[in-house]
């Protein structure tokens, strides 16, 4: 037998750069046998989730096919390492059930009926259209969706060059809430924590497994445990992440702003908070609250106000809240104020996503950050902008004119986002129509909530009347397109990215990896659908190809945002973008890149990324530029200004750039919030979300002490509801799958293929001794389905969860259309607004050109949740509020696994209740919303006043 052989300095790591021409590794397939396989190595980005991790395609170069992914160790943030979903684009690549060309309906819409046509066919029939309604003044009626974005500030250019306020995301299902939570400290709306150098690590959701920018920040997350950091996990689900914490705190949901308030005021009583931090750089001067106004007061003073306005935060009060024992909360409140500037902390989905007033949460935890001096400071709470690096190409469009209330409407005047999941009820209540619709790696029929009213609304042809699904895979959505248009993966189309995954900026180039090849060894192409598989085609070109085909003699304006910067009136080639963009824009490349005797465009096609600045910290703290100081004043509050345009603030006598908030400070105390209606929430407070206990009672209408009306929805249930009142999880992601995209590959569904409704023991007894397979029916506000039980400790009593991402279906048994992850369903619509699904089978092995399909031994496709619940705007920041109030019961006879049952007539009537709770605009001065607060596509400033509107 051969000796273990310990000493693995024989293997290596990564491939090192100087060998990615020629790679040289065994056949596997031929072993025993040494045989060589020779590959060329070219980065690309991974386009499975937003981290933008770096990929490695390994082409055979006998075949000319990539054979591969693995990490590229060149870059900065994933450098190597990648999650179960980088490699899995292979999958997705050779997936035979793949959409390889343009194709057009050919029967009504929603019918299954395909034609192949020509990418120049679509070009030509949008661009009339669009220039038509363009022609008539009808911009509002162009809209492009975007659900998986994968690039930064192409589509903001675009849609700016068009002259449109036409930009549409998924944002408001995904995160708004807790962005809202940030901007308000500090106008950045994500935090970007230095895990690897922190020294205690709090967590609102399971990043370690699953969250935002995962990879990259799980392994920084273990660097920092590793070098002794402690981990506690705020979560009522005792995820993966939870079971690697040295405190796991299971919250009820929506209760964990009373948490972290309490925590505050362990810090506060026992005199552990950074005086000084707190007194420079938050705009404590400013505040007001209970009446007690800190203008003019000692900062003592306000240190004793704060006391009386949170005393009610005990740890007793936030454990009866929320269920996490005192004791462990002062715990880690006093290990948080030893951490000291050492704290970081993360906050995305989980509680802010799921809750109305989710983000409270974010805001009550920067407050932590306030106090303890952890901003801006290694192993400290970063922020987003200080992190992230999107340089600008040769020329920009200016701002819009307009402004498009299918996007922002008056209703919400504070959401960070566009209000995406309402768009079928602004439809329905008139508010407008649709003239020509792109959803872009968007499948809002299975994703969103309410998916129902998507389908009444894309089969309508008066409200929407052409629609384009921009995807690399079939989808729910797509199945109701005019025009389904096959886009690249992480291998097939150019994209630069940059995310704040780690302390220090980078730029990622996602490249299309058989062109770059074939142009190496000197082949011409006009476009990457003439080197990708099929027709397979990428964005950039397509618009820049569309913006002509709108605009061709170039009289519209639109043609000049799209001519090269170095042909003057030539159609701009996505190597002039990148390549101006790399020698103009990225402080540094051209250097590192002449050090190597390479041009910027030919290192970053060489790298696939770079690193720009590590210089990151305290950002804050830089001196006003000497051109801003000049001819600047100091206003009373301290803040410099220009031309009437704030430039810094006087910080112990030093003019210094401080932070975008109208305070230039860390806003302790929002007078936004008061000035636009809300002055109840100027500062970081709690109040209980629509699934607290006081809720469940008043849906019951059992006595509901504590139920507000002023901020709760009361619950309706539909007639035949029945059983317990629980609050159902829905948003909990499975590391291995991501959303739609994940539905073709089979690496990734062999591992998660189903979602039971996770039971703690507790309320499997009180559902009748329900154990793990039972069939349970799981009613919300509009419907039920039904599902599988999985009874399970890992779970708060009273709760309830179903993972996201599973649940996929097909109408049609014999299109190819994602067989290894979905369930053939028939689909009938019940008089007018009721539809049933029913599964007829589920997953089957299937024959195509790769055996795998005749091996898929899995049956089981999940259940659909998410079509089966209303929308729920947050009446503040408008983001989905995700979490249910359901009610379990035992599956009867007639029940089925997969049944799901919805009534789109009761899910417009709960829009409206939750709509009423909102305060609309117009706020101080006629403004639809605060002019310093961000907005994607910025319009021009006159376009933020009401009167304005028509302009
Ligand atoms: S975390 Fe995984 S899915 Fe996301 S970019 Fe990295 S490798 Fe891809």
């Amino acid at each position: 037998m051969t000796e273990f052989k310990r000493d693995r300095s024989h293997l290596s790591y990564c491939p090192p750069v100087e060998k990615w021409d020629d790679w040289v590794e065994y056949d596997a397939e031929a072993w025993p046998r040494r045989v060589e396989k020779h590959y060329q190595l070219v980065p690309t980005i991974c386009f499975n989730c937003e981290s933008a991790c770096g990929l490695l395609a390994y082409v055979d170069k006998a075949t000319g096919q990539v054979a591969k992914f693995e990490g590229n160790p060149k870059h900065p943030a994933s450098r190597g390492r990648l999650c179960a979903k980088g490699p899995a684009t292979i999958n997705q690549i050779h997936d035979p059930d793949r959409i390889l060309y343009p194709m057009k309906r050919s029967g009504p819409r929603g019918g299954g009926k395909w034609t192949r046509t020509s990418w120049d066919e679509v070009l030509e029939t949008f661009g009339a259209r669009i220039r038509k309604a363009f022609q008539e003044n009808r911009g509002e009626e162009v809209m492009y969706h975007v659900g998986r974005p994968g690039y930064d500030f192409t589509m903001e250019r675009t849609l700016q060059a068009w002259g449109i306020d036409g930009h549409n995301s998924h944002t408001n299902i995904c995160s708004s809430s807790a962005r809202l939570g940030y901007l308000l400290w500090h106008y950045s709306d994500r935090p970007s924590p230095d895990h690897a150098n922190a020294r205690f690590i709090l967590l609102l959701s399971a990043h370690l497994e699953s969250g935002h920018y995962f990879n990259p920040h799980a392994q920084r997350i273990i660097e920092g445990k590793m070098a002794g950091a402690k981990l506690a996990v705020m979560d009522p689900r005792l995820s993966n992440t939870a079971s690697m914490a040295d405190y796991w705190m299971p919250s009820y949901p929506g209760t964990e702003a009373a948490v972290l308030l309490a925590m505050a005021m362990v810090i506060l009583k026992e005199n552990r908070f950074d005086a000084t931090f707190v007194k420079n750089w938050t705009n404590w001067e400013e505040l007001e609250v209970d009446g007690f106004r800190a203008q003019g007061q000692s900062f003592e003073a306000l240190i004793e106000a704060l006391k009386r306005h949170y005393a009610q935060f005990t740890p007793e009060f936030a454990e009866k809240e929320s269920g996490v024992k005192a004791e462990v909360i002062v715990k880690t409140a006093r290990e948080i104020a030893t951490a000291g500037s050492r704290f970081a902390s993360h906050l995305w989905r989980g509680s802010a996503s799921g809750n109305l007033g989710g983000w409270q949460p974010a805001r009550a935890l920067m407050l932590l950050h306030a106090l303890t001096g952890s901003v801006g400071t290694p192993g400290g709470h970063n922020l987003n902008a200080w992190n992230k690096f999107v340089p600008r190409p040769f020329k920009n469009p200016p701002p819009q004119r307009r402004w498009n209330e299918l996007l922002y409407p008056l209703e919400w005047p504070l959401c960070t986002h566009e209000m995406s999941f309402l768009l079928p009820h602004f439809l329905k209540e008139g508010r407008g129509r649709l003239e020509a619709y792109f959803t872009r790696v968007f499948n809002p029929v299975w994703t969103y909530p309410d998916g129902f009213s998507w389908i009444e609304m894309l089969r309508d042809e008066e409200k929407v009347g052409l629609h384009a699904a921009l995807t690399p895979t079939w989808s729910e959505t797509a199945w109701f397109a005019d025009y389904v248009l096959p886009m690249g993966f992480s291998s097939e189309r150019h994209d630069l990215m940059s995310q704040e995954s780690y302390a220090g900026k980078w730029i990622g180039f996602r490249q299309p990896v058989l062109r770059v090849l074939q142009e190496r060894e000197g082949k011409k192409f006009d476009y990457t659908y003439q080197a990708n598989p099929g027709e397979v085609w990428e964005e950039d070109e397509f618009w820049i190809n569309l913006s002509w085909a709108i605009d061709p003699d170039g009289s519209m304006g639109i043609r000049q945002w799209f001519e090269s910067p170095y042909r003057p009136g030539q159609k701009l080639t996505v190597d002039e973008y990148y390549g101006w963009i790399f020698e103009n824009s990225v402080p540094g490349l051209r250097e590192a890149a002449a050090k190597e005797g390479l041009k910027p465009l030919e290192y970053m096609r060489k790298y696939g990324a770079y690193e720009v600045t590590t210089d990151v910290y305290k950002l804050n703290e830089k001196p006003v530029a000497a051109a801003d100081l000049s001819g600047s004043k100091v206003e009373a509050n301290g803040v410099v200004t220009k031309e009437g345009k704030a430039v810094g603030v006087m910080v112990d006598g030093e003019a210094v750039v401080g932070y975008n908030t109208p305070s230039r400070k860390l806003e302790l105390f929002s007078k936004t919030m008061a000035d636009w209606k809300w002055p109840e929430f100027a500062l970081p407070e709690y109040y209980r979300s629509h699934i607290h206990r006081s809720a469940q009672a008043a849906s019951m209408g059992n006595s509901a002490e504590d139920f507000d009306p002023r901020y709760m929805p009361r619950v309706e249930w539909p007639k035949d509801s029945n059983g317990e009142v629980y609050t159902l999880l829905p948003i909990f992601r499975l590391p291995h799958l991501i959303h739609t995209r994940s539905g073709n590959s089979k690496f990734l569904y062999e591992i998660a293929h189903k979602n039971p409704l996770w039971v703690n023991p507790v309320d499997a007894k009180k559902l009748g001794d329900i154990r793990t397979g039972d069939l349970l029916k799981v009613h919300t506000e509009i419907g039920f389905f039904v599902l599988h039980a999985w009874v399970t400790e890992g779970l708060a009593p009273g709760v309830v969860a179903c993972s996201h991402h599973l649940g996929r279906w097909r109408i049609n048994q014999e299109d190819q259309i994602e067989r290894m992850s979905s369930a053939w369903v028939d689909l009938q619509e019940v008089g007018k607004g009721g539809w049933k699904m029913r599964q007829i089978s589920g997953v089957e092995p299937y024959d195509t050109s790769d055996p795998d399909t005749k091996r898929v031994w899995w049956s089981d496709a999940g259940v659909h949740q998410n079509i089966t619940f209303p929308v729920h705007p947050d009446p503040i920041t408008g983001m989905h509020c995700w979490h249910q109030m359901v009610r379990v019961e035992r599956a009867n006879a007639g029940d089925r696994y997969g049944d799901i049952f919805v009534d789109t007539n009761l899910s417009f009537a709960v829009y409206q209740r939750w709509k009423a709770l909102a305060r609309p605009a117009p706020g101080p001065g006629g403004l639809r919303r605060p002019l310093w607060i961000p907005r994607v596509a910025r319009p021009e400033e006159a376009a933020f006043f009401i009167s304005t509107k028509k302009a």
